[in-house]
């Protein structure tokens, strides 16, 4: 028997080269297929909620509502937003010509990139692999999706599913780890969309440079949380401590650690405290709403985290179960491991920095996050914030809901990644944004510009041009 990456690799080339074709044929073109595509994908998440959720239980111990709030439902208002707005993105857009090359028509078209490979990682397995996949068909795309092999049981459903709602010649999953994703990165796409961890990244983006292919990296990072004195620091804990233990810290724009301003620390640590009681109960294991920890190796990872700080709640925990408490950590030192790599689980850090300068330095001074946060009732801070730091993004007062507002670009910058999607940012991602220009051949206004360039030609340039 051939070893299987042997297999791996000429399954996943026929299953490129079938999409390959399909592309050629121009199937997917027409707005009528994708409108198509959409609506059935819409379908597929509505009719199978119930087998969605199982999976994510079993894979994170989800709750179902979590699982339908960040997850299903979050992908449905993207098919919806798409399906509403799919006609103007993609209406052809005029622009005026120079005087100079009048007459002449010039507008921007978008057009399909061909087939692209869409790489999710476990966090959020049904957003992450479905929400680029509305971009890449609303687009006009053939896709081949590689769900995460950390996260068994919604890699099997979405293996099961897309083939039965979906354009089974336009749309493939290839299910797998390393030697999958290993042999479809050999193979030649028109675009490769990758979230997960910078390391594996580089590996992404090394192998599209031999083909030349345009990436789109989504990663992560430490995301902060500012937090001013003159804020209402009970509204904020209760804010802070549901975006970063939602999904049990699992969420790449999670608050990763708080930057307390001032005086404002201890009075903090005590509404965290608070806050975690009030939304997990003084037993979070028994929360039925409380997720895990999504392997022993992220566990063993995330635990050995507790001894940098002292423990303020939480901090509990099971390896058989891969529970860990939702867990808040004081005087902590910065350079200890759990203030230099991203946290990615349900443990919190709190800084005490004197004054906003000293948080902005704190920020600029590692590489720019995925997202920054700040709870102040500042005008002046929040325009510093704005202008004086850069992340993916920058939001006042509520973590990790940027990102579902369809108007707004979801990507990093710097380490946290480059390229950005989520409504018509994804179909702009998935297209090839092509320049037309039409100038009828009579008049021929060019002769101004042919050979020989008399003076009198020259003077007339000028004063076009
Ligand atoms: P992961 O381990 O599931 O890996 C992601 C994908 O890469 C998987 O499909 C996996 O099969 C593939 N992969 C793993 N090793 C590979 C290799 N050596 N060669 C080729 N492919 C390989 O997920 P992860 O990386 O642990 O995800 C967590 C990270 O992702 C965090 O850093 C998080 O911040 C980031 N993230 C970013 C976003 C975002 O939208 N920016 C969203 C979620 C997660």
């Amino acid at each position: 028997m051939p070893p299987r990456t042997e297999i791996s690799t000429t399954a996943v080339a026929a299953t490129v080269h079938r999409l390959r074709a399909t592309f050629t044929t121009g199937r997917t073109k027409p707005v009528a297929w994708r409108r198509a595509q959409l609506r059935a994908l819409r379908s597929l998440l509505t009719d199978h909620a119930d087998e969605l959720q199982d999976a994510l239980r079993a894979d994170l111990g989800k709750s179902a509502m979590e699982a339908f709030s960040t997850e299903i439902g979050f992908t449905v208002h993207e098919i919806d937003h798409a399906l509403a707005h799919l006609t103007s993105w993609l209406r052809p857009r005029r622009t005026r010509v120079p005087v100079a090359l009048a007459p002449a028509r010039a507008w921007i078209v978008r057009e399909p990139l061909g087939t692209v490979l869409i790489i999710s990682p476990w966090n959020y397995p049904v957003q992450l692999a479905l929400a680029p996949l509305v971009g890449a068909l609303a687009a006009g795309n053939c896709a081949v999706v590689k769900p995460s092999e950390l996260a068994p049981a919604t890699s099997a459903a979405l293996a099961r599913l897309l083939p039965l709602h979906l354009d089974r010649q336009a749309v493939a999953v290839v299910e797998g780890g390393v030697p999958e994703t290993t042999a479809l990165l050999e193979q030649r796409f028109d675009h490769i969309f990758y979230t997960g961890n910078g390391s594996v990244g580089r590996i992404v983006m090394t192998a599209a440079a031999r083909h030349l292919t345009p990436l789109t990296l989504e990663l992560g990072g430490k995301s902060p949380v500012v937090v001013e004195p003159g804020t209402d620091l009970a509204a904020a804990a209760r804010r802070i401590a549901w975006g970063k233990f939602m999904n049990a810290g699992q969420t790449c724009v999670a608050p990763d650690y708080v930057l307390a301003v001032g005086e404002t620390a201890t009075a903090l640590e005590t509404h965290l405290a608070a806050a975690v009681r009030a939304l997990y109960g003084a037993d979070p294991a028994t929360s039925p709403d409380y997720g895990r920890i999504v392997s022993t190796r992220h566990f063993d990872r995330l635990v050995g985290y507790l001894k940098d700080g002292r423990t303020v709640v939480g901090g509990g925990h099971d390896r058989d179960s891969r529970y860990l408490a939702p867990t808040v950590l004081a005087d902590v030192d910065c350079g200890a491991p759990v203030m230099n790599e991203e946290i990615f689980g349900p443990v919190l850090p709190v800084v005490a920095v004197p004054d906003l300068d000293a948080a902005v330095s704190f920020i600029t001074e590692r590489d720019k996050p995925l997202a920054l946060y700040a709870f102040t009732a500042s005008a002046s801070s929040k325009r510093r914030l704005m202008t004086e730091t850069s992340s993916g993004a920058l939001s006042f007062g509520v973590p990790n809901a940027h990102l579902t507002v369809p108007g707004l670009p979801f990507g990093g910058v710097g380490a946290s990644g480059f390229g950005r999607y989520h409504g018509e940012y994804s179909v702009d991602i998935f297209s090839h944004t092509k320049a037309v220009l039409d100038k009828p051949l009579f008049p021929d206004t060019l002769r101004l510009a042919y050979p020989p360039l008399t003076a009198v030609k020259e003077r007339l340039l000028r004063r076009l041009l």
